[in-house]
């Protein structure tokens, strides 16, 4: 028996006005019932205009999924009755979705995966219900907020896959900047659909609604596998029911069985016309895409030598991979930027915010680069920077002022060393590389740590080669 799952994904587009009203969809901090109109509440003789950044930001998800954009797609109302959902309807898309067709590609324990996405489309959220001790209130500024759901086809297999896929759909989003997908926010909600395939052919599935966070998708996409499978192994029939999630006891809530299925009587709006998009906006929509993290990581690879690994971890935050761009752009050699930012800037780095310009950090590197600073006295700069701890440009003078750069006094002080160590030398000229770390240890040593090893080694190349 083999698991098989399929996901219908969620997204809050980062739009400034709701999907068919003007008013503002950030509704986050809002006060409880301040973002609403007749539109978004459903008043009689209301009527919904479409917010065209709201499909442009669809059409950016279509085309980075590599799906088939419909010329003319539809509107259609699913009715049903929940105090969340003032119109009695949602305005979604059913009949011709925005796009059909495309797939993602991600990693798995290091494995490419490839799924497919069957469709993906525009609708509306709902309000939300706010459960007190006593009672239960509700909030309509999330009613109209924009949301674009992501269909996959039934070809994910483990819980672990269902993880990675969403992890890695989460990163290629804020890379479109098409939403700030903060999922403590419910700014992605993942309906997962799981079943049990004997044979090759597809059981009946099981539905957990509204997941909204990777372990919630993961725990409860297996505990329904389980579920399954003691049906199965008990010699039951699955039947099609639908359960919710409780994360905190990590356990399945059962909502409704087949008995209780909805039938949404879904219609095309008679208040919206197709949603047409001609070659022409399409074309528009293409011209502005960001790059994609795939595209940046092997633009990455060939313009600064940015090994895979590196780049998958700078680019799991768009603020961080624009970061070491910026820094990446401004030092002579950006292989060495991946390991200031990656190893040296990271622990320090734990809000949004970079806590260093990206200048600034670059002036460091080139110092190093340049022999004028040693590396570990750079390390320490910038951690005195990051922890405020002292201005940049008095450091950085502070140790041009230390560090021994007269060339006559290092090629007396190598000369000196090359005397003393008469065995290391000939094991240098021997062949023996780590007699070369040797010398310039003994030579830093002389120098009292204020010269910059990386010149130091060259002089003693020099000295030898020519000796
Ligand atoms: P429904 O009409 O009940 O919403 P859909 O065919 O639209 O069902 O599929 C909804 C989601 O469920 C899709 O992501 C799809 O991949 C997934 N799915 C469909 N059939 C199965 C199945 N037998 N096992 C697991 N997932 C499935
Ligand atoms: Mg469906
Ligand atoms: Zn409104």
């Amino acid at each position: 028996m083999e698991p098989v799952i399929g996901l219908e994904i969620h997204v809050q587009l980062k739009t400034r006005t709701k999907l068919f009203c003007s008013c503002s969809a950030e509704y986050f901090a809002a006060p409880p019932n301040t973002l609403t109109c007749p539109v978004c509440l459903g008043l009689p003789g209301a009527l919904p205009v479409l917010n065209k950044e709201a499909v442009e930001l669809a059409l950016r998800v279509a085309l980075a999924l590599n799906a088939q954009v419909q010329e003319a797609s539809q509107f259609d109302r699913k009715n049903y009755f929940y105090p969340d959902l003032p119109k009695g309807y949602q305005i979604t898309q059913r009949q011709v979705p925005l796009a059909t067709g495309g797939s993602f590609a991600f990693k798995v324990e290091g494995e490419t995966r490839t799924v497919r996405i069957r469709e993906l489309h525009l609708e509306e959220d709902a309000g939300k219900l706010v459960h007190t001790e006593s009672r239960t209130l509700v909030d309509f500024n999330r009613c109209g907020a924009p949301l674009v759901e992501i269909v996959t086809e039934p070809e994910i297999h483990s819980p672990r896959e269902a993880r990675e896929f969403l992890r890695a759909l989460r990163i290629l989003l804020r890379h479109l900047r098409v939403s700030t997908v903060d999922m403590e926010k419910g700014e992605l909600r993942c309906d997962a659909n799981a079943s049990l395939a004997v044979a090759g052919r597809l059981g009946t599935k099981t539905e957990i609604k509204n997941l909204n966070s990777f372990r919630a998708v993961e725990h409860a996409l297996a505990a329904v596998l389980e579920y399954q499978r003691e049906k199965l192994a008990s010699g039951a029939k699955v039947e099609q029911v639908t359960f919710g999630w409780d994360e905190g006891k990590n356990e399945l809530i059962l909502q409704r069985t087949k008995e209780e299925a909805h039938d949404y009587r879904y219609f095309p709006d008679p208040d919206l016309v197709p949603l047409v998009v001609s070659p022409e906006w399409l074309g528009e929509v293409r011209a502005k895409m960001p790059e994609l993290p795939w595209e940046r990581a092997a633009r990455w690879a060939k313009e600064y030598g940015v090994p895979e690994r590196e780049a998958e971890a700078l680019l799991a935050e768009p603020v961080r991979a624009d970061f070491f761009e910026e820094v990446a752009r401004q030092v002579p050699n950006p292989r060495a930027a991946v390991g200031w930012v990656l190893s040296e800037l990271w622990p320090y780095w734990t809000d949004e915010e970079p806590p260093i310009s990206a200048q600034d950090l670059a002036l460091i590197i080139r110092k190093v680069e340049e022999g004028v600073c040693p590396r570990l006295k750079a390390k320490k700069i910038l951690e005195q920077v990051v922890t405020g701890r002292g201005s940049l440009s008095a450091l950085i003078q502070e140790v041009e002022g230390e560090v021994l750069r007269d060339e006559r006094e290092l090629q007396a002080l190598v000369a000196e060393v090359i005397a003393a160590h008469p065995q290391a030398v000939a094991d240098f000229r021997a062949g023996k590389t780590q007699a070369l770390g040797f010398l310039v240890g003994q030579a830093m040593k002389k120098a009292q740590g204020k010269a910059d090893p990386k010149r130091l080694a060259q002089i003693l190349q020099a000295l030898l080669s020519g000796g």
